[in-house]
């Protein structure tokens, strides 16, 4: 599983989500930041940032 919470970059959110797939994951964490943090543009820069706190959980 992949797991990604959104307080590791955004500090003060809490919103957490852990998925099998990343591809899926990335999906639903373009979802939240653009209805939860107003990011509509997902650049390779916060891409990068992301993949660095996607954690690896069994
Ligand atoms: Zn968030």
């Amino acid at each position: 599983m992949k797991r990604f919470a959104c307080g590791d970059v955004v500090a003060g959110c809490n919103w957490t989500m852990q998925v099998a797939d990343e591809g899926e994951l990335m999906s639903l964490i373009a979802d939240h930041v653009a209805e939860a943090h107003g990011i509509t543009t997902i650049d390779d820069e916060l891409v990068a940032v992301v993949r660095e706190h996607i954690q690896l959980v069994s």
